[in-house]
């Protein structure tokens, strides 16, 4: 064996950094494996390839190169002072954010287990049966809780929740009235969102008293808090009533805490509730993510948006989850999508469907029962204090008159460490959660009356009245069971709730066990480093309107992150309030709707769209009140720019907006993009650039400068934000100066419109997307694009021997992502799109996207996370799996009765007595030779029209299952 050689050859003084290089972690390829690869798709270099592959006229060579990438330890050490910056204090606030605890084997093995937050969106049942099981109890928890008969699995945030259950009542009431009657005791986010959300749609919001000003017959629908923003709480029962003979539709606000001690929505007869479930163990982060939630009278259940968890059955008729209904709903309705929700919040529906499920049905209703208490006693010892108690029924938070002392109370409170909400006209707002303790009770009592003698004889006085410490009406309070079934009492040991949690786990496949090569959804790796900082308390525990001098460390957060999304994007400024990237191209549409009013341009209603666009882009040109015009594409999937000048010429002074994704959704770099913007700017029309996927131009080109006038990034795919299986994301925006003015803002503030309840919108994950950019740098965030070309580009040309891969540049390069061709072969063997993917994951792979955008084909997209092991491996399955459609082909073998068609196969499979099929069994579940490691799907193919037949939303019966068996 060679010695080691120590000898020092460093000629300068200080050493240079260690091996500590995150960029070179965060990419997969080694070096070899590069060159390799370059050489194999025959190119000389990285640059060699970027020049072949991005148009010169868009390759910008004034990008900033200067700042180096920080080590994992630098980058933790920067957001640990900026957390340091932030002040956790005790939070009274209320107003929808409540302290909660987040139980640590939830926090560990949920929120902080890659196997839960690295998984895709469950497009492929199969594989994700476990988060669909968690989201099912999800949906059965909101089911119980507010009476009604369907929920969904989730929206983003109450505020949304309330906007989108305003369009629903549009779509379904009898009565044709234009306005919506919102109660003036409601969360004034909430009335920000719905104000912004109604105006293009021409919607009138009227608000007011209920039972004073409500008339029921000029509104087709009305929002009722469950209870109110001030606390208080009232029957709704008869102003229900009301809205329902005036056919009219009824929608509470209500807190899911509240509702485990008080009669439900449903029983109330509400059409529809909505609220968030953020105080089901979820932190307040400042705002966000939070699972917003949505549930409905049957009659309304093929209206509600967003994702609806269904039960259905596979191959061999046992049970099995998927998406119902409205899977994709966007890509298939486009303009004419009930909504533009895409990414949710599923992580956090998960972990709140967790926390019902470690605190079983009498677990919350101690939390809920403590916390009603801990408000009575407060209500009651400042009434003793002679202070006002304006909220007479409550439920957790009491307003209190404090007249012209109100600013010295919220100085007192605030040197005790308590936030209380300021409600205006010497109103204060103090809301009791899980976390209340007495002292805290105590201290509130003294910033209203420093008297300590008196304060002690109240206590004493209270206590003699113990019995009678309610404020929740005997008719409101709850007379019906909730969460009767099994799962929410079967896992209460916490070694019981740690394998239940483990169990469904291991029936995904998510990104720590394979590669998932999703088109457009960019699953790079999501660093642990990065992950880190979301669950320190100085993120993790600032209530969204906490004052400003408590929150300057995630100021300085916001401020680095928009110069670098800024600077990395050309464009002049960044919101960062939108929580998905749906709802960035909402925000940004209105800014361009706003920026034509305010040219007196407003007749401009026109949104050009692209045939081949992500199914966001219409439904969301449809909620800014905008007609959508569709331009054809080439056949290289290029826009037709004979029919944009055509559409230009025949709408020109209509034309308030083209949307264009970029490379576009084919994965091809346009060559014509300047000129395409230029041609919009000549008929007046802005451009909206989607910039959802930014991976294949970060640091080679930027949006901003090459003629796009906005766009949103989604932090969740270029920037690490893990899916989470479907959410939490976050979609800010970038505007050039002259659209900044109308970026979203803070209503109440005189400042634009607002589209997301909290003013950062999911504020506490931005640090996972800060510290990615700052450990790679300049010079890595360029590296990690050439290779996610390289890796596409790869992928490509191995496959093209055996399967045409559609759509290439114009020197026959692909851009970040490639797609291949099925539909030849089914129209040849009868295998179609969905053989394929459900046979891949035999092979232990997601599939790819399918059939977007191109119906009948697979978008395959690497990311530069994945290593040429991985891609090769992959592409081994694809090759393995032609040659067996070759089988079908040569007439060796019938398409229904391959293993293509059976996929995916299962321990059933290999354990059943009876098996008589014509493939071999072994080739079938272990395609690839290995046994070790194998991942078994849990269930067979899944049917999905039978599940949509036979709607099931919440846990079935036991008996169900064994229904099943027979
Ligand atoms: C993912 C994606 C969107 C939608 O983003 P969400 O966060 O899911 O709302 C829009 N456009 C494109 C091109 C996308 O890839």
């Amino acid at each position: 064996m060679p010695a080691i050689d120590t000898t020092p050859t460093d000629t300068t003084l200080w050493p240079g950094p260690g091996a500590a290089d995150f960029a070179s972690r965060h990419i997969g390829p080694r070096e070899d494996e590069i060159a390799a690869m370059l050489s194999e798709i025959g190119a000389a270099s990285l640059q060699d390839l970027v020049g072949q592959t991005v148009p010169s006229a868009i390759l910008d060579a004034d990008i900033e190169k200067s700042r180096p990438g920080l080590s994992e330890q630098e980058a933790l050490a920067h957001l640990r002072a900026l957390a340091a910056r932030n002040r956790v204090m005790t939070s009274m606030i209320g107003q929808g954010y409540y302290d909660t605890v987040l139980p640590p084997v939830i926090l560990r093995n949920i929120l902080e287990n890659p196997a839960w937050y690295t998984a895709y969106t469950p497009y492929q049942p199969e594989i994700s049966q476990g988060r669909l099981e968690a989201l099912l109890n999800f949906q059965t928890l909101v089911r119980d809780l507010t009476g009604l008969d369907i929920a969904n699995a989730s929206l983003l945030d109450e505020a949304t929740a309330c906007a989108e259950a305003m369009t629903l009542s549009q779509r379904v009431a009898k009565s044709k009235a234009i306005a919506y009657f919102v109660d003036a005791d409601t969360h004034p986010q909430t009335l920000s969102v719905l104000r912004t959300r109604a105006e293009p749609l021409g919607i009138e919001i009227v608000t007011g008293d209920p039972d004073a000003d409500l008339d029921a017959g000029a509104v087709f629908g009305a929002l009722l808090s469950y209870p109110a923003s001030s606390g208080a709480l009232r029957d709704p029962t008869a102003i229900i009533a009301r809205l329902h003979e005036a056919g009219a539709i009824a929608t509470l606000a209500a807190d899911p805490l509240a509702l485990v001690v008080l009669k439900s929505p449903g029983a109330c007869g509400a059409d529809i509730a909505v609220g968030s479930m953020q105080r089901f163990g979820v932190p307040m982060g400042f705002g966000g993510p939070h699972a917003g939630y949505m549930a409905v009278r049957d009659a309304y259940k093929r209206h509600i948006p967003g994702r609806l968890v269904g039960v259905s059955r596979d191959s061999r008729g046992n049970p099995a989850y998927r998406l119902a209904l409205q899977t994709r709903e966007q890509h298939i309705r486009r303009e004419k999508a009930t909504s533009n929700i895409c990414t949710a919040q599923v992580l956090l529906a998960i972990i709140a469907s967790m926390y019902a499920v470690y605190h079983g049905p009498e677990g919350l209703r101690a939390i809920a029962r403590r916390t009603h208490r801990m408000a009575a006693i407060l209500g009651r010892g400042l009434s003793a204090l002679a202070v006002k108690v304006e909220t007479k029924a409550f439920f957790d938070t009491v307003t209190a008159f404090a007249g012209a002392s109100a600013p010295l109370v919220l100085e007192r409170a605030c040197a005790a460490g308590i936030n209380l909400r300021d409600a205006g006209d010497g109103r204060i707002g103090i809301a009791c959660d899980e976390t209340t303790t007495p002292e805290t009770i105590r201290a509130i009592w003294r910033c209203f009356c420093p008297d300590k003698v008196r304060l002690e004889l109240i206590e004493r006085e209270l206590e003699a009245r113990a019995a009678t410490l309610d404020a929740i009406p005997d008719d409101l309070k709850r007379g019906d069971a909730i969460l009767t079934h099994p799962v929410f009492s079967a896992h209460r040991s916490e070694t019981d709730l740690l394998r239940y949690m483990r169990a469904l786990s291991d029936r995904d496949l998510a990104l720590d066990r394979t590669m998932i090569p999703l088109g457009s959804c960019t699953m790079k790796l999501n660093a642990t480093a990065e992950m880190i900082p979301i669950t320190w308390p100085g993120f993790a525990q600032l209530h969204p309107f906490a004052p400003a001098d408590q929150t300057e460390g995630y100021a300085a957060l916001f401020a680095e992150l928009e110069e670098w999304l800024c600077r990395l994007s050309g464009y002049d400024a960044v919101s960062l309030q939108p929580n998905s990237g749906a709802q960035g191209e909402y925000a940004g549409l209105l800014a361009i709707r706003a920026y034509h009013r305010a040219r007196n341009d407003a007749a401009r209603d026109i949104c050009l769209i692209p045939a081949s666009a992500h199914g966001t882009n219409p439904a969301s040109a449809q909620m800014v009140g905008m007609r959508v015009v569709v331009v054809g594409c080439d056949a290289q999937g290029n826009v037709d720019v004979d029919d944009l000048k055509a559409k230009l010429a025949q709408h020109g002074a209509s034309v308030a907006a083209i949307m264009i994704t970029y490379p576009s959704t084919h994965g091809v770099f346009e060559e014509r993009v300047r000129e395409i913007c230029d041609l919009v700017h000549a008929a007046g029309g802005q451009v909206y650039l989607d910039g959802a996927n930014l991976n294949a131009q970060l640091g080679l080109a930027r949006p901003g400068a090459y003629g796009a006038d906005v766009s949103h990034f989604n932090l969740h795919k270029t920037f690490c934000i893990p899916h989470g299986g479907g959410g939490p994301g976050m979609g800010p925006i970038g505007v050039r100066a002259h659209l900044a003015p109308y970026l979203p803002g803070r209503p109440e503030r005189g400042e634009a419109h607002c589209v997301s309840a909290a003013p950062f919108g999911s504020a506490s994950i931005l640090p996972i997307s800060l510290a990615y950019i700052l450990m790679m740098g300049d010079a890595g965030l360029k590296r990690a694009t050439e290779i996610a070309i390289l890796n596409a580009n790869y992928i490509a040309h191995r496959l093209e021997p055996h399967y045409p891969v559609l759509y290439r540049g114009a020197n026959g390069r692909t851009a970040h992502e490639c797609i291949v061709d099925l539909r030849p072969l089914r129209d040849v063997t009868g295998i179609t799109v969905d053989d394929i993917a459900k046979r891949l994951i035999d092979h232990g792979f997601h599939a790819p996207t399918v059939s977007f955008p191109v119906a009948g084909t697979f978008m395959i997209e690497p990311t530069e996370s994945e290593g040429k092991g991985e891609l090769d491996r992959f592409c081994e399955a694809m090759i393995a799996i032609r040659a067996e459609i070759a089988l079908i082909e040569n007439g060796d073998m019938k398409a229904e009765e391959s293993a293509l068609r059976h996929a995916p196969h299962t321990v059933a499979d290999l354990a059943d007595p009876d098996w008589n099929r014509v493939y071999d069994r072994t080739v079938a579940i272990f395609p690839n030779g290995t046994v070790a490691g194998k991942y078994f799907s849990p269930v067979n193919r899944l049917d999905n029209a039978w599940g949509d037949r036979n709607l099931v939303c919440s846990c079935p019966d036991i008996s169900s299952y064994a229904e099943a068996a027979e």
